[in-house]
C-alpha cells in the first residue's frame, strides 16, 4: 500500500442491493444513499463505499481535525483525539453503535 490513493471516480448512489459501509462496516440497506469511490493504490484498485453517517464524519474530520484520513480508519481521527466537543463524542458513539438506536431504528445523520 502506498501512502496515497488516487480516486478515479466517485459519486453518491442509491443502493439497489445491500452493500457494506467500508468505515463502520454496517449494512447499507436497499434504497439508502451512500458514497461510492473507485480508486487506485499502487498496483491495487478497488471500491470504497461509505454510508451517509460516515460521510458526515468525513466532512467533519476534513474541516475540523485533519486534512486527510485513511480509508477504513476514519473514526480514528476522532477516537485518537481528545474528543473535547459534544460532536466528537456523539459521532464516536454513533459509529461504535453502527448508527443504530436501541430500538433498532437508525440515528439521524449528524450534521
Ligand atoms: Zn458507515
Amino acid at each position: 500500500m502506498s501512502d496515497w490513493v488516487m480516486v478515479l471516480s466517485e459519486g453518491d448512489r442509491t443502493a439497489k442491493k445491500i452493500h457494506r459501509c467500508d468505515e463502520c462496516l454496517r449494512k447499507i440497506s436497499i434504497g439508502e444513499s451512500y458514497h461510492h469511490e473507485f480508486y487506485v493504490d499502487g498496483s491495487y484498485s478497488g471500491y470504497h463505499k461509505t454510508c451517509q453517517h460516515c460521510m458526515a464524519i468525513r466532512q467533519y474530520v476534513l474541516v475540523h481535525i485533519n486534512d486527510t484520513f485513511i480509508y477504513g480508519q476514519l473514526i480514528d481521527e476522532i477516537g485518537n483525539g481528545p474528543m473535547e466537543s459534544w460532536k466528537d463524542r456523539l459521532m464516536y458513539a454513533g459509529y461504535r453503535r453502527q448508527w443504530k438506536r436501541k430500538d433498532g431504528k437508525m440515528w439521524k445523520v449528524i450534521k
